[in-house]
């Protein structure tokens, strides 16, 4: 099989190359670097059945190519990070819906089997937890910048589940609940890898709000376990599936949590919202937790990850890449 990978060199996307080329794949990836990095397709770069191409996939002539080439395209190439998404809006919504129309027209061309990555974000603020794949998306006002994203990825979803309706591509979408590994950065917002560079800084952890909203966080070999699965399953065409592990925690024990495994002296330092987004007209989420049967059902997807399993060995990539010469993430 030949897979293109768009945001192949991103913090998932760079997985998902690595376990595609252990099964015995032939994989090109496209990237811009904007939030991916060479140093996460280190590893890979010169193995023989991988290709890179450092480039946007606004390139639709490249874009092209690349499809012919491809079998099957997982898209994941998008803007992440909540605070590059309400610092930049434009670049957010432009990525992700032209991008994506872009990839979806490239794949109906050749009728190359597409899986498109999706977000949590787009349950936006609804409070019916456990979220199920049918259940209404609650966003809040145009003028809160952050839900353009969910906005942008629910608008993914339709074109994709158009064009399987109407111009008959193979296509699959995932939603990703928090997926956290080693190798993610937190220079874009997310959550732990901010901490834990705070801890082992013996920095105040910033907790935003209260610390009272959930995440339910998701390894990221769980993660691209299920995207390959989606992917070879021909039944799943078609379908929006949640992809996230199964344990709920605030942000608070998260942050504590983590103090306790970093034996940090950190303090816990609250920060309210209006001053964690500069003002912009923040808005959180407070709850986030998926409901799984779907995935389990189709491909038998089981998320076995507990969170101090997760966070030791987050913990243990930042310490060693604080270590080195050039001091590691930079944020
Ligand atoms: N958060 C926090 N402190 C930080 C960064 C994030 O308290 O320094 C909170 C954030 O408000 C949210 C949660 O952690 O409730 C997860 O944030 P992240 O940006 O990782 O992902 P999100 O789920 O918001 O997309």
């Amino acid at each position: 099989m030949r897979a293109l990978i768009t945001g192949g060199a991103g913090f998932i996307g760079s997985y998902l190359a690595e376990s595609l080329l252990e099964k015995g794949w032939h994989v090109s990836i496209i990237d811009d670097l904007s939030t991916g990095s060479i140093l996460n397709i280190e590893q890979i770069k010169d193995h023989p059945r991988f290709q890179y191409a450092i480039n946007s996939i606004m390139n639709a002539p490249l874009m092209a190519e690349l499809v012919d080439w491809a079998d099957c395209v997982f898209h994941l190439a998008a803007t992440v990070g909540v605070r590059l998404i309400v610092e930049s809006p434009v670049r957010t919504i432009e990525t992700n819906i032209k991008g994506t129309e872009i990839v979806l027209e490239m794949a109906a061309k050749k009728g190359k089997k597409t899986l498109i990555t999706s977000s949590s974000e787009v349950y936006g603020k609804s409070v019916n937890v456990p979220f199920r794949e049918e259940d209404d998306l609650v966003f809040g006002s145009t003028t809160r910048a952050r839900w353009s994203y969910a906005c942008s990825k629910a608008i993914d979803e339709f074109l994709a589940l158009a064009y399987y309706r109407e111009k008959k591509l193979p296509v699959v979408v995932a939603r990703l609940f928090n997926t956290v590994g080693p190798r993610q950065t937190g220079a874009y917002g997310m959550v732990i890898p901010r901490f834990v560079h705070q801890a082992l800084k013996s920095e105040p952890i910033t907790v935003y709000g209260n610390g009272a909203q959930t995440r339910t966080f998701t390894d990221v070999h769980d993660v691209i376990w299920a995207l390959r699965h989606l992917m070879e399953e021909p039944a799943a065409c078609g379908n929006v599936f949640n992809i996230g592990g199964v344990t709920e925690i605030t942000i608070l024990d998260l942050a504590q949590r983590i103090i306790k495994l970093t034996e940090s002296f950190s303090q816990i330092s609250f920060i309210p919202f209006e001053k964690a987004y500069d003002n912009m007209n923040f808005e959180d989420m407070m709850r986030r937790v998926p409901d799984i049967e779907k995935a389990r059902k189709i491909i038998g997807f089981n998320p076995t990850s507990d969170i101090d399993g997760m966070l030791i060995k987050i913990i243990d990539h930042i310490k060693t890449d604080m270590n080195k010469q050039d001091g590691g993430d930079p944020f």
